[in-house]
């Protein structure tokens, strides 16, 4: 039988390798390190974690990222079964002694009789076979290039400049409003596109006093190379001038507050839909380097978002990764070229965890090509479906940008409450549901 190829042991060339040996096919696992390395990885191992050791929440009931949790290790894989193994104490998060982590799954799939590491640096796109391409954020240039001249020029970015994203019920709509600006687009629904929050001048004052003082994270060494292209961080324009936000994503212009017609706003701000489903908006033009804790504090200061949950913060990194949903198809193949499949971080998906799981699935999907057949991927409802549905379709390919997986991917629950206090009653009803679902597309394999 013909072997599938992976370019990348990371998190989620390896999970993929692990899969399709399970299922009897023979892979070949093509990695560049330790001969080539990158600015964040330290050793040759496979999976190795290149920044924090945790996997965050392991609550498969009320969080997201556990219910992920849950459906890698229902489906045998190696990443959550080494993770469990080499867990350390961390309250209600998985995390784990890196080295010791990275080196067993290194250990277990050299063990594979099935899997053969080849070391070096795969610098074109092979024009035939069955591929998995996960190379992550920091796919080697040579490669970056030969993806961007095969996809077009914007289809792979090189950074991420994620704004942060909310949760639509969480928005305060008694003092937000509906708007696109000057009522442009030819119907309702494009004349409503946005969801506007209007700031007085005090609160506008008291908002950059808060940016500028607010804790940063800074670029890592070697990071920066082409960046100041068109993302500036939103403190950043603070730090140009008091009034640059103002002139700029805040502009008051065009919009009448629908709550108090005569009052004139000093500022406003934006936020756009961010999905398919109208669960989750981003704050528009808002991407940032501030420390997760004083954006969470700095961004509730927003008049209608005093009580908002994020789905995802902001933040500015070296990422590259795809446009998928414009370039790769549901079994997350390359339309045009269905020979590849991408995996992990380079598909979009932000996280270790994601990344991963990403992993899983097309390895799952590859070793069913292999063997003659077709595998759909897991039901929307589930924590893994709902994240490759977005990254292969439910998205807005305009402003896509990485994602980590939340419930504000999940199709809701009509009879459940909305809001932050619906949740208690409707995170468990999604993981059960995700469950019940996951649990019935691994039967039917
Ligand atoms: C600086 C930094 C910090 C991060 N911190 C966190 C964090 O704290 N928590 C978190 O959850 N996520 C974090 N991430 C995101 C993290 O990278 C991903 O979550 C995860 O590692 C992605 O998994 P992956 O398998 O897609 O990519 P990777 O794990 O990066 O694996 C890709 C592999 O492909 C190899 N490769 C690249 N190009 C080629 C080529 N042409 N030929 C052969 N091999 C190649 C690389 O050497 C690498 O081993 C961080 C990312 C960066 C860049």
């Amino acid at each position: 039988m013909e072997p599938v190829h992976i370019v990348g042991a990371g998190l989620a060339g390896s999970e993929a390798a692990w899969q399709i040996a399970r299922a009897g096919v023979p892979v070949v696992l093509h990695e560049m390190r330790p001969a080539k390395g990158t600015f964040a990885h330290k050793t040759g191992d496979c999976a190795e974690m290149v920044c924090s050791n945790s996997f965050r929440s392991d609550d498969d009931v009320m969080n997201a990222v556990g219910q992920l949790h849950w459906e890698m290790r229902a489906a045998g894989g190696l990443i959550m079964a080494t993770a469990d193994r080499h867990r350390l104490p961390a309250g209600g998060a998985l995390a784990v002694d890196r080295d010791a982590f990275s080196a067993a799954v290194t250990e277990a799939l050299q063990a594979e009789p099935l899997v053969q590491i080849v070391p070096g640096e795969i610098t074109e796109l092979p024009d035939d076979g069955n591929w998995i391409i996960a190379t992550g954020p920091l796919t080697s240039d040579a490669l970056a290039q030969a993806i961007r001249s095969a996809t077009g020029t914007d289809s792979l970015a090189f950074f991420d400049a994620i704004a942060p994203i909310v949760h639509a019920d969480t928005i305060d709509m008694t003092i937000a409003w509906e708007q696109s600006r000057y009522d442009k687009g030819e119907t309702e629904a494009e004349q409503k596109a946005y969801i506007n929050c209007p700031m007085n001048r005090e609160q506008y004052e008291a908002f950059i006093d808060a940016l500028l003082a607010a804790d940063k994270t800074e670029f890592h060494e070697g990071e920066t190379a082409g960046y100041f292209d068109g993302c500036l961080p939103i403190e950043v324009m603070a730090e140009r001038g008091r009034e640059t936000l103002r002139h700029g994503p805040m502009k008051p212009v065009g919009l009448t507050n629908a709550h108090k017609p005569d009052e004139k706003a000093y500022a406003v701000v934006q936020l756009r839909r961010d999905n398919a489903l109208g669960t989750l908006y981003n704050i528009v033009g808002f991407q940032t380097k501030m420390k997760y804790g004083a954006q969470t504090q700095v961004f509730r200061m927003i008049p209608g978002l005093e009580n908002a949950s994020f789905a995802r913060l902001g933040g500015i990194h070296r990422n590259s990764f795809l446009n998928s949903p414009t370039l790769l198809d549901d079994r997350m193949r390359l339309r045009q070229r269905p020979n590849l499949r991408f995996a992990g971080q380079v598909t979009g998906v932000e996280g270790y965890v994601e990344s991963a799981a990403m992993g899983l699935l097309a390895g799952r999907m590859a070793a069913a090509q292999a063997l003659g057949r077709d595998l759909p991927p897991p039901a929307l409802t589930t924590a893994m479906g709902a994240l490759v549905n977005h990254i292969t379709g439910g998205a807005e390919a305009k402003t896509f940008q990485p994602m980590n997986v939340n419930f504000g991917l999940f199709p809701p629950l009509d009879e459940m409450r909305g809001g932050r206090k619906g949740r208690k009653d409707r995170y468990p009803a999604y993981t059960q549901r995700a469950k019940d679902d996951f649990s019935a597309w691994l039967a039917a394999q």
